[in-house]
């Protein structure tokens, strides 16, 4: 119950235009990212960097108004590319395809997509957002998958269809980041158990890493803060007789730090994301559905 009604508000536009305001909502949000701006994400990679931990960035921000802002978005992730080549830094991109004009029409966003790949020898990542724009983003990784080579795509664990979506791709070879999915769906098209959302997690899982196993090129990344689905990854990985250096593990900033760690020095691959942007209220919303005890914090900046 109260999971939804976070989500309905991650989606409220005049929560999103009041609430930033107050400087205990804006106090809170510092758990989750360092700071709003390019400099203050990139030095946390740097410092996640020394740790042995590479990073994602992501600008927060979703569906626009018009096209000059796609424009601004793309032109913000090609600079966002050159200061990470230009540092040194571990660190790509993953990039939310509405951020990037895909409400104005497919080849709007597929086109900006490919201007990022071309600027770059890494991974782009493309994030996957509601259930509505999943074919539109598939069909945009494919095209660019195609053409240019170098982008990853996440996919959503708790959606139905996704375990037919997965076959479909591995002929691609792909670079799948798995994730349960962060926002609001009916039941008719996502699992509402938790119990089925985790046990798709793990199905996906292991067609993930045994494709790698069959000599697949793309790395399969986890991206998960649930140590039953960390330990089961392993378990998977161990029965196919599967190296930790051919598949890695993602958490968000600021959750579950000592586990990043841990698994970091154990040797396997740990990619943290981390979002930064003024823009951050639904995505602040999603992370407080996806565990409501962190309305604890919350209240606790109010009161101090
Ligand atoms: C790198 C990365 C990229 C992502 N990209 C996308 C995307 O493109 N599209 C999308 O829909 N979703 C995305 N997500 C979010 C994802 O869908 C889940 O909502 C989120 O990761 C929580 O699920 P979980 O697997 O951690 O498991 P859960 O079962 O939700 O949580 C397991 C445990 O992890 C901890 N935990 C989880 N979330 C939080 C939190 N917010 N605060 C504190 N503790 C927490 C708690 O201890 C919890 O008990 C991404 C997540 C990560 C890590």
């Amino acid at each position: 119950m109260l999971r939804h009604t976070l989500l309905w508000a991650s989606t409220n536009p005049l929560l999103a235009q009041k609430l930033p305001r107050y400087r205990f909502v804006q106090k809170a949000t510092k758990r989750f990212m360092p700071g709003e701006t390019r400099d203050d994400a990139l030095a946390e990679c740097a410092r996640l960097g020394k740790g042995g931990i590479t990073s994602t960035v992501t600008l927060l921000g979703e569906n626009l108004t018009s096209l000059d802002e796609a424009d601004g978005v793309a032109e913000h992730y090609l600079a966002t590319l050159r200061e990470i080549e230009a540092h040194g830094l571990e660190t790509v991109i993953s990039v939310k395809p509405t951020q990037l004009g895909l409400d104005f029409g497919v080849d709007e966003a597929r086109t900006r997509l490919a201007r990022l790949c071309d600027a770059t020898s890494s991974l782009v990542w493309i994030d996957m957002e509601g259930s509505g724009y999943v074919d539109a983003t598939l069909d945009i990784f494919r095209s660019v998958k195609e053409e240019q080579g170098n982008v990853g795509l996440c996919l959503q664990s708790y959606l139905r269809r996704t375990a037919d979506d997965l076959e479909s791709l591995l002929p691609l070879d792909p670079d799948i980041r798995m994730v349960k999915g962060a926002y609001n769906e009916p039941h008719a098209i996502a699992f509402p158990e938790k119990s089925d959302v985790d046990r798709s997690f793990v199905t996906l899982t292991q067609t993930l890493l045994r494709a790698r196993k069959n000599g697949g090129t793309g790395t399969p990344v986890l991206a998960t803060h649930d140590p039953r689905m960390v330990a089961e990854t392993n378990r998977i990985a161990y029965e196919l007789g599967l190296d930790r250096d051919r598949y890695e593990f993602s958490m968000l900033f600021g959750i579950e730090r000592e586990e990043q760690r841990r698994l970091a020095r154990e040797g396997y691959g740990m990619r943290v994301l981390v979002s930064y942007g003024s823009a951050w209220f639904p995505w602040y919303m999603r992370r407080l559905a996806e565990r409501p005890a962190n309305l604890w914090f919350v209240a606790k900046q109010l009161v101090g």
